[in-house]
C-alpha cells in the first residue's frame, strides 16, 4: 500500500498532491479543486483504510494465527481544512489518525454495517489502495463486519433465528474465520423505507465536506429560506422541458448550499424560487442530486433570455450574486409529515410483531405507502377468514393512533457518517425531512392493506 508523505507534498498543485489515490483525477479532482478554491468556512472530513498487523520477523507465521479481529486495524483519518484569515492565499490542512482493531470496531454494529456497505460499493482499485488488497482479505473483513452488524438485524429476523436456529456465536470473529465464507445474504440493516437513497453519496461516505452543495435542508425542516448562496453553475439541459411554451429551456442551477430537498429516497422534490439582485427570479420545479459530486440541481423552466442572464452571471469573473433560496413552505410541511408518518407506521407494524420486513417506501402525498417483504412465519391476511384484513387494519390504526397521541421528539444524528432519523424509538438511515415531534402528525389513516406477489403494501394518508 502506498502512503501519503506530507513533506514531499508541500507546494504541489492539487492533482499531483493526490497522485497515489486511484481515480482521484477523473472522479474527484474537479470538485476538490472547487472546494479548495472557494473554501470559506472550515471543513472536516474523514477517510478510512485497513492495515494488517504483522511481526517484523514472522517466519513462523505467528501473525496469521491471530484472529482477524486482532490482526486487521481500521485507520480513520480525521482531516480539517481552514483558510488563514490574515493570509487568505494559504490553507491549513490537519490530519489526525485513529487506529482501532476490528475487534474494537465490532462494539459499534452500526459503524460495521456502514463500513461493510462502503466496501461493497468500492471498485477493486480503491479497495486495494485502502489496504484490502486481495479478494480473500475483502471477503474475510466483510464477513467479520456483517457478523458484527448482525445485532441490527430486523427484530422479526432475530426472533425467527432464535426460534429456529442455533444461537449465534456472540464473538463475530469465529464466523469470519470460516474459510472463504461468503456472506449468506446482505446484512439485514434497519433501512425501513428506502430512505437511504436520499442521502448524498458524499454524506454516506463521511465526506459531507466535499459535497459540492451543502445540504442545509438537513439542518431544519422548517427553514424555508436561505440567503447568501453562491452560484456555482448555470447550464441549459440538453433535453427540452416537456409541455413548456415555445422558446423555453430547462435551466439547471447549482449553488454552494441549498434548502431545497432533492427528490429521492421516497420523498418528493421541494419546489420554490431562486432570486438574486439584478437577475430574473426563477421558479424551481424539480430538484435532484448529482451522484458524482453531491451537486444539487435546481431545474427551472425559463425563457432563453432569462437563462442567458443566469448563465452570464455564473461566468462573470469576480461577481458573486447572493442568491436567496425560498422553498414552498406548504409543500415542505406536507412532505415532512407524510415522510415521518411512514416511519411511524413502521413503528406500529413492528409493535404488532407481524414479522414483516420493511422494503420500499413511497412518501408522496398523492398515495403514500410502505411495502413489506413477508416470510414463512410472517402474519398474513387469510382471504378465507371473514374480517381478517379488517381486523389487522383496525389493529394497525389503533397502534398508530396511540403512537401519535403519545408523541415524542424526532431525533436526527450522524452515525459513522450516515444520517439517521429516530422516530418512536425506531432509528434508521434516512435523508428525508421530518417533523420535530410525532405528535405533530395529526391523523394518520391506514387506508389499505394489499398483498402483492407475496409482499404487503400498506397505504396510508395524513390529514
Ligand atoms: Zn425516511
Amino acid at each position: 500500500m502506498e502512503s501519503f508523505d506530507p513533506t514531499s507534498k508541500q507546494g504541489l498543485p492539487m492533482l499531483q498532491l493526490h497522485d497515489p489515490v486511484p481515480q482521484y483525477a477523473p472522479d474527484l479532482g474537479a470538485s476538490m479543486e472547487r472546494v479548495f478554491s472557494t473554501l470559506k468556512r472550515p471543513l472536516w472530513r474523514a477517510n478510512f483504510s485497513f492495515y494488517e498487523w504483522s511481526y517484523e520477523d514472522d517466519e513462523g507465521g505467528a501473525a496469521a494465527a491471530v484472529g482477524i479481529g486482532e490482526r486487521i486495524y481500521v485507520k480513520v483519518e480525521y482531516e480539517t481544512l481552514l483558510r488563514l484569515p490574515e493570509h487568505p492565499d494559504h490553507l491549513v490542512f490537519t490530519i489526525r489518525a485513529h487506529m482501532d482493531s476490528l475487534d474494537d470496531f465490532a462494539a459499534a454494529p452500526r459503524a460495521c454495517a456502514a463500513l461493510a456497505g462502503q466496501i461493497r460499493a468500492m471498485p477493486d482499485a480503491l479497495l486495494e489502495y485502502k489496504g484490502l488488497d486481495s479478494s480473500d482479505k475483502q471477503s474475510a473483513v466483510l464477513a467479520f463486519l456483517d457478523a458484527a452488524a448482525a445485532p441490527l438485524a430486523h427484530k422479526a429476523e432475530k426472533l425467527a433465528a432464535q426460534a429456529g436456529k442455533p444461537e449465534q456465536d456472540p464473538k463475530p470473529k469465529k464466523v469470519a474465520e470460516k474459510p472463504a465464507a461468503k456472506p449468506e445474504a446482505e446484512p439485514e440493516l434497519p433501512k425501513p423505507l428506502g430512505c437511504l437513497q436520499a442521502l448524498p453519496e458524499t454524506a454516506r461516505e463521511t465526506d459531507t465536506a466535499t459535497a459540492l452543495t451543502e445540504p442545509v435542508y438537513f439542518v431544519d425542516t422548517y427553514m424555508f429560506e436561505l440567503a447568501g448562496c453562491k452560484l456555482l453553475e448555470a447550464v441549459v439541459a440538453p433535453e427540452a422541458p416537456k409541455g413548456a411554451p415555445e422558446g423555453h429551456v430547462k435551466l439547471q442551477i447549482v449553488l454552494d448550499r441549498t434548502v431545497f430537498h432533492p427528490q429521492g429516497g421516497g420523498q418528493p422534490t421541494d419546489v420554490g424560487e431562486l432570486s438574486a439582485p439584478s437577475l430574473p427570479t426563477l421558479r424551481v420545479s424539480f430538484v435532484s442530486m448529482r451522484r458524482e459530486d453531491g451537486g444539487i440541481l435546481h431545474d427551472c423552466v425559463v425563457a432563453q433570455a432569462d437563462a442567458d442572464a443566469w448563465i452570464g452571471a455564473s461566468k462573470a469573473d469576480g461577481s458573486d450574486p447572493q442568491i436567496l433560496c425560498r422553498v414552498d413552505a406548504q409543500t415542505r410541511r406536507t412532505n415532512a409529515r407524510v415522510h415521518s408518518a411512514g416511519h411511524l407506521l413502521d413503528v406500529a407494524v413492528q409493535s404488532l410483531d407481524l414479522k414483516w420486513t420493511p422494503g420500499k417506501g413511497y412518501h408522496f402525498a398523492d398515495g403514500p405507502y410502505v411495502e413489506y417483504v413477508l416470510g414463512a412465519d410472517s402474519r398474513k391476511v387469510d382471504p378465507k377468514k371473514p374480517g381478517d384484513k379488517e381486523k389487522l387494519t383496525a389493529d394497525l390504526q389503533a397502534a398508530i393512533d396511540e403512537l401519535v397521541r403519545a408523541g415524542g421528539a424526532v431525533t436526527i444524528a450522524q452515525k459513522a457518517g450516515v444520517r439517521t432519523v429516530a422516530i418512536g424509538g425506531l432509528e434508521c438511515p434516512c435523508g428525508g425531512t421530518h417533523v420535530r415531534d410525532s405528535s405533530e402528525l395529526g391523523k394518520v389513516i391506514v387506508k389499505k392493506l394489499k398483498a402483492k406477489k407475496g409482499n404487503m403494501r400498506l397505504s396510508y394518508s395524513v390529514q
